[in-house]
């Protein structure tokens, strides 16, 4: 098949990346769930940065993250603004969701952690609060902005098929689970990113 002047040499390799929390907005009654079977379909491994309250109230389906097989991080207790917290504060709501996340699912989900809203991600103080925990902050390249009330599963899917294939190796996605955006998106990124010569890997293999 002739390639694409466009496409990056394959395979290279893309990160799809989830934050599973409490949604703040409306949501997809099954939205996770849906998405962990399109991966499991797939044959796909993410990553799945886990909110400490939400592994608590959801135990049977964090566990089922882990059990799949996806590297799991921590992304917070209460999902609150990192740098809003004083010292204690962080680094207290940081452990506290180590602790839910590992009790439910059985992984430490160190060294991965996603600030909450992306907030702090370039302040020292809180990234040496996370570096003392053993955790790095871990960022992202493509946006889709999956939660917008306007965003559609076509949509997304085309934003993070073009700008992934325009980053090339490495690229790393951001996702809401829990929006009906990302579970329509999902089938057709993993296709069309496939088909673009693209090779999915958890954040531990970048
Ligand atoms: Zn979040």
């Amino acid at each position: 098949m002739a390639k694409s002047p466009h496409q990056p040499p394959s395979p290279w390799r893309v990160a799809l990346t989830f934050d599973v929390e409490h949604a703040d907005r409306p949501a997809h009654p099954d939205g996770t769930q849906r998405v962990l079977d399109t991966l499991s379909e797939r044959d796909v491994l993410a990553t799945h940065f886990v909110q400490g309250r939400w592994a608590q109230a959801h135990p049977a389906l964090a566990r089922e993250l882990a059990a799949r097989g996806h590297l799991i991080g921590n992304h917070s207790h209460h999902h609150a603004r990192m740098t809003w917290l004083s010292p204690h504060g962080l680094v207290q709501d940081v452990k506290h969701a180590e602790q839910a996340i590992r009790r439910v699912t059985g992984q430490d989900p160190r060294p991965w952690f996603r600030c909450p809203f992306g907030d702090g991600t370039d302040d020292p103080l809180v990234l040496s609060h996370l570096d003392r925990l053993g955790y790095q902050e871990t960022s992202w390249h493509i946006d889709p902005f999956d939660w917008r009330a306007k965003a559609t599963g076509p949509q997304v899917a085309r934003t993070v098929i073009a700008e992934a294939t325009a980053h090339g190796d490495g690229a790393v996605v951001l996702f809401h689970p829990w929006t009906d955006a990302t579970g329509r998106a999902l089938p057709l990124v993993i296709d069309g990113l496939r088909a673009a010569g693209a090779r999915f890997v958890r954040m531990d293999e970048l």
